[in-house]
């Protein structure tokens, strides 16, 4: 929780937060249940109207966040929600876990003037929240049931988005998905100590209650090739996802207790989410009691370290291969971290995994920041024979992911990616080099954030239906 939410709840910064990880997050939702029931209103009135909505400007789908805050100070609430999930298909997820402070409330007027920025997010989500225990989330009842079909392959928040769009325009929508669960990242990769995952479960159900049709564990290169789907569907949607986890190729990597990110966070969310996870269960991914490493400053890397701490870990450190300053994740979430005990080692970087069978430590170089690369960021650079180590008895890599091999593991060669491997699109239509198959999300942008995806889902929504609606009058006018 960040200074200003502390403040706002009456906790003083200085006071120490427990360690101990049930305590703490019954603390926490204790402490943001009062915040929501006694706060939104008052929150929300905070706003100034200041004519200059830049909060609404450096929201990716410029939700009309004065107007609903202002609807939500008036007790409005039902209008509040109309307003606000007219723009986003999940609100209270992104409530829940946007980067408000890179985002909407990093750019409120009233935190640029140094008074504490209204807690945009936390009112959102109170908002919709209230809609769904009020019945006022409805399943989408399309004004004419149109006989094209879309495949989606995806059920991320790109995917769904863009389902939603498209089934209120009365299209016969269905998502093909390799998981089991519907939900993408925020199923399997977003902890659930940040999102609440039945408020993922609860909008997957209304679509499918409003007659999106999900073919879960499906995965299109195995079960089916891209042109297969082409000739049973009208239009198609790729909302994959990025997922190839990068490596770290220092001699050791190999050892057992080696794990990359998504299966370390995978296991503890299904694990939450009630399923039986053996590699749990026996202590291979559990980090309870251990002496745990995880390598890499971005927030995948903070969800890891915070998900350890809750597992009762005996001690948790992050290298990083940049200092503080210089660190991809956002800020708040390596308050957070700090916060809950997470020792944070800068300018370090991995050179050797140590063990016999199973690793026991981790070798680290230090680093010094040198001259700016490319890309404007400072390049990280060793400073010899400052070596240090540290136990580990579990180590886990999140450095980022890159996309698939798209191309070759769908059989479309001709599909046309870029030099990274994400899919191309024209930047307007969403379209791919290939007739009649879009592409949206992580997999056309890299590793990005949810709300994002939920921009481009709904984008790629309106730019099919455009193309089904060309394609339509086309063959009418063909058939005259
Ligand atoms: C650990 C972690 C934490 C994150 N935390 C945040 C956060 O706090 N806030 C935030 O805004 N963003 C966060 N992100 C980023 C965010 O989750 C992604 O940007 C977002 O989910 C991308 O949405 P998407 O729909 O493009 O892809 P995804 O959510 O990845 O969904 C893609 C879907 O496609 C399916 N799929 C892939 N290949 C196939 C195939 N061949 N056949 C069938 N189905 C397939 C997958 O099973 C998956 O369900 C986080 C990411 C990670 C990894
Ligand atoms: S969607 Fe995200 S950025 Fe936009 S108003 Fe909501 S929390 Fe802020």
């Amino acid at each position: 929780m960040t200074e200003k939410m502390l403040k706002f709840v009456g906790i003083k910064k200085e006071t120490p937060i427990k360690i101990d990880s049930e305590s703490r997050i019954s603390n926490f939702h204790e402490i943001y249940k009062e915040f929501i029931e006694n706060k939104a209103s008052e929150q929300a009135s905070r706003c100034s109207q200041c004519g200059t909505p830049f909060c609404q400007v450096h929201c990716p789908l410029h939700n009309n966040i004065p107007d609903w805050l202002k609807l939500t100070a008036e007790g409005r609430l039902e209008e509040a929600y109309r307003l606000s999930s007219s723009t986003n298909s999940m609100p209270e997820v992104c409530g829940s876990i946007c980067p408000q402070d890179r985002l909407c409330e990093g750019n409120c007027v009233i935190e640029q003037s140094g008074h504490g920025t209204v807690t945009i997010g936390a009112v959102e989500k109170y908002i919709t929240n209230t809609a769904w225990n009020n019945g006022w989330v409805e399943t989408i009842k399309p004004e004419k049931e149109l006989s094209e079909s879309v495949a989606i392959i995806g059920a991320g928040p790109a995917g769904l988005a863009a389902a939603e769009q498209l089934r209120q325009k009365g299209y016969q929508i269905t998502i093909y998905d390799r998981y089991d669960r519907a939900g993408g990242l925020l199923i399997y990769g977003i902890p659930n100590f940040k999102l609440d995952k039945s408020s993922v479960q609860r909008r997957t159900k209304l679509y499918q209650d409003s007659g999106i049709k999900f073919i879960q564990n499906f995965e299109v290169g195995k079960d089916s090739t891209l042109e297969e789907l082409k000739e049973k569907h009208d239009a198609i949607l790729i909302a994959t996802g990025v997922y190839k986890a990068r490596e770290i190729d220092v001699p050791g990597k190999d050892l057992k207790n080696v794990f990359p990110a998504m299966q370390f966070l995978t296991a503890s969310n299904r694990k939450g989410l009630g399923d039986k996870v053996s590699s749990f269960d026996n202590g291979t991914l559990n980090a309870e009691g251990k002496d745990v490493v995880v390598i890499g400053g971005g927030d995948t890397a903070m969800d890891c370290v915070r998900t350890a701490i809750r597992q009762k870990a005996k001690s948790v450190s992050c290298l990083y291969r940049r200092d503080k300053k210089n660190m991809p994740g956002s800020e708040r979430e390596v308050q957070n971290a700090e916060e809950e005990g997470v020792k944070f080692i800068w300018l370090s970087s991995p050179k050797e995994f140590l063990g016999k069978d199973k690793v026991e430590k981790v070798i680290y170089d230090k680093m010094r920041l040198g001259e700016p690369d490319s890309s404007g960021r400072q390049s990280p650079k060793i400073i010899q024979g400052a070596q240090k180590d540290l136990p580990a008895d579990l180590v886990i890599k999140a450095l980022g992911f890159d996309p698939e091999d798209i191309p070759n593991l769908f059989s479309e060669p001709k599909l046309e990616v870029s030099k990274w491997g994400t899919i191309k699109t024209d930047l307007k239509t969403m379209r791919t080099n290939i007739r009649g198959v879009f592409a949206a999300g992580d997999i056309v942008r890299g590793a990005s954030l949810v709300v994002w995806a939920i921009r481009d889902g709904r984008d790629a929504a309106k730019e099919i239906h455009k193309y089904l609606k060309v394609k339509r009058e086309q063959s009418s006018v063909q058939a005259a």
